[in-house]
């Protein structure tokens, strides 16, 4: 239905709308940041906490390979010292052998301890046996210490053994003819097994690594990987490239080249021994678990985020029907205005003549009195009453007396309509004009006016009291011309109806004035 509302009240809608989704959207977006943030910085918080396993992790076995190998050098140094005093002569051999053959037996880790010549033969063996025309002057270790003069342990790359078959680290130290020149190697050898098996322990993730390195970056032993990275030169890796340069123990992120996984590493740089320990956890098993960690939270959020917008939707809703209401209320109330329009003029005109009715008269003589009143203006008022009116209704029926009323009516209308007075049907054939504002001269004026005028319309009354034999007025006039406060417009009232009371008594069509 169109109407004058529609326009103002589409664009209020709009606004509404507007605002109301720009105030979903500013909560969404807060509620996306808030848990965003939250995600990141609780994701930054395990990639330090992952940081700090991986740290205390490798600072706690770069102890146990310091003790392992300490272990390995410290019985090296005791079996050197005496070899040089005792000499590894023929004599000395079975008492070398029961030495070596206990000492082994005390440690775990070690795989064999033996003596070499300075030519690389084998002179004395932990388990007894010296496999025939064996020499190790091939090895690196052997020539290594042939090389140096240095009474340090020297640790090697991993060797298959000769007498075993076993993966093992070569553990050596020189020995020297009380000269200084060189007599020979003690070598220890450490089980790579030994290594697998205390790695074992550690409860990790699958992909999670421990590593023990030699400082050039050649790995010894990882786990979980399998034989084929021993060996495996890591020099070109950023853990040995700049980070063991700038600091001997430390954390970095990032992706390895032996499996290409991403991973936390924890390093430290053993003390007395050129090692290096790691400990690598799998990020992406860390993203995982973080992920499953906050899949409530973000669950939760979304939760929130759609009972934000239901809520607004709802809202919107509810202001969009209200809204609709108060405008359907508006029509109503201006159709229901229109129409007390229609009651109102209705109530205040008079159904034969189209004149003011009683109702209106009164309410005009109250407002024009107290007008007047204030003014301080004259008020006149006319009582006028058709003469013998029984008479032509019984003489020519109701029909022609209504006739005859309207066009008696329309007679002092016209009359009235060039002053500012209200003509009215004061009930049956009386009628009442109110004259303000104008001295009783211009009352009588009228009155005579009126005489005349319906007196001219000529209409038959053969049987009329007033003997004109046309239908004549009986007027009373009454003016005030000055109302006092505290006065009451009755007086006016009583007095008209006295004048006109004379008039009909002093023969009728006449005007009196009172
Ligand atoms: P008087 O000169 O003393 O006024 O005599 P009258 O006959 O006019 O006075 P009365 O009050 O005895 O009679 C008034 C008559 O007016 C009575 C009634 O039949 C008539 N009348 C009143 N209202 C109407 C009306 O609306 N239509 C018609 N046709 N007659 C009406
Ligand atoms: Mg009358
Ligand atoms: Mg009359």
């Amino acid at each position: 239905m169109p109407h004058s509302h529609s326009s103002p009240s589409a664009m209020l809608k709009s606004g509404l709308r507007r605002s109301m989704l720009l105030f979903l959207i500013t909560i969404s977006i807060a509620v996306l940041l808030v848990s965003g943030w939250t995600m990141w910085s609780s994701w930054n918080r395990m990639v330090e906490h992952g940081q700090m396993d991986a740290r205390n992790l490798s600072q706690s076995i770069s102890r146990q390979a310091e003790d392992t190998f300490l272990q390995v050098d410290l019985t090296l140094q005791d079996l050197r010292d005496r070899v040089e005093i005792n000499g590894m002569g023929s004599e000395q051999k079975d008492y070398l052998q029961t030495l070596l053959q206990s000492r082994k037996a005390t440690l775990p880790q070690l795989h064999g301890l033996f003596i070499y010549d300075y030519k690389g033969s084998w002179i004395v063996t932990s388990d007894g046996k010296i496999p025939a025309q064996a020499n190790n002057a091939d090895r690196e270790y052997f020539k290594f210490h042939q090389r140096n003069n240095d009474n340090r342990v020297h640790i090697g790359k991993v060797i298959r053994s000769r007498s075993t078959g076993d993966l093992i680290i070569p553990v050596s130290m020189r020995l020297n003819n009380p000269d200084g020149s060189f007599h020979g190697v003690v070598l220890g050898t450490i089980r790579i097994d030994f290594f697998r098996q205390v790695y074992g322990y550690y409860n990790l993730g699958d992909r999670d690594t421990l590593s023990l390195l030699l400082s050039d970056g050649t790995i010894l032993y990882s786990r979980p990987f399998d034989d084929s990275v021993i060996n495996r030169n890591m020099s070109q890796a950023p853990l040995f490239s700049h980070l063991l340069k700038a600091a001997s123990s430390g954390t970095a992120d990032y992706r390895s080249t032996l499996d290409g996984v991403e991973r936390i590493l924890g390093y430290t740089t053993l003390k007395r021994y050129p090692l290096v320990v790691v400990a690598g956890f799998d990020k992406q098993e860390l993203l995982k678990s973080w992920f499953s960690d906050l899949l409530i939270y973000a669950v939760l959020s979304a939760i929130l985020l759609m009972v934000i917008c239901l809520l607004g939707y709802m809202v919107m809703r509810h202001i969009r029907l209200n809204l609709q209401n108060q405008i359907e209320l508006t029509q109503v109330r201006d159709q229901l205005t229109a129409m007390n329009h229609t009651l109102q003029s209705l109530a205040l005109l008079d159904g034969l003549t189209g004149l003011a009715n009683r109702r209106q008269f009164d309410l005009f003589l109250q407002q024009q009195w107290k007008r007047a009143q204030s003014l301080k203006q004259p008020i006149s008022l006319l009582m006028i009453d058709v003469d013998s009116f029984k008479l032509f209704n019984d003489n020519f029926g109701h029909q022609l007396g209504d006739d005859c009323l309207r066009r008696i009516a329309a007679t002092l209308s016209n009359l009235a309509a060039s002053s500012e007075a209200l003509v009215a049907r004061y009930g049956g054939e009386e009628f009442a004009i109110v004259l303000t504002g104008q001295e009783s001269r211009s009352a009588n004026t009228l009155a005579q006016k009126a005489l005349e005028a319906v007196q001219a319309l000529a209409i038959s009354h053969p049987t009329s009291l007033s003997g004109a034999g046309v239908v004549t007025l009986s007027i009373g006039i009454t003016t005030n011309s000055q109302p006092a406060a505290g006065d009451s417009y009755d007086g006016l009232i009583t007095s008209a109806d006295a004048a006109l009371y004379q008039a009909k008594n002093q023969g009728r069509n006449r005007a009196v004035v009172l």
